[in-house]
């Protein structure tokens, strides 16, 4: 006579980890930043307008990557990035 497993050890819970845009945020006060930082470089002439270029790319970039945030769709936790493929609050496997 062998019970049926009602209780497995490991409980499979698949999420995904949900891309998650915050308008208002660290991110966006990075991208204003940026924007800042090449409108003022043209007070320096085309060099600094260059320079300025280029600051604002990066930090364009780097509050793009802030802004976006990845979570967990079973429990809502932030995961660090959508390569994590167990969620550290609910052990959820993350498939992408
Ligand atoms: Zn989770």
């Amino acid at each position: 006579m062998s019970e049926t497993d009602t209780a497995t050890a490991e409980e499979t819970v698949t999420a995904r980890p949900k891309r998650k845009n915050e308008l208002a945020g660290a991110g966006a006060a990075v991208q204003a930043l940026g924007i800042v930082v090449f409108l003022l470089s043209f007070l320096l002439g085309p060099i600094g307008a260059v320079f300025g270029f280029i600051g604002m790319v990066i930090l364009l970039l780097i509050g793009s990557r802030m802004s976006l945030r990845w979570i967990c769709s079973n429990c809502r936790n932030r995961i660090d990035s959508k390569k994590v493929t167990v969620c550290p609050a609910c052990h959820a496997r993350l498939q992408r």
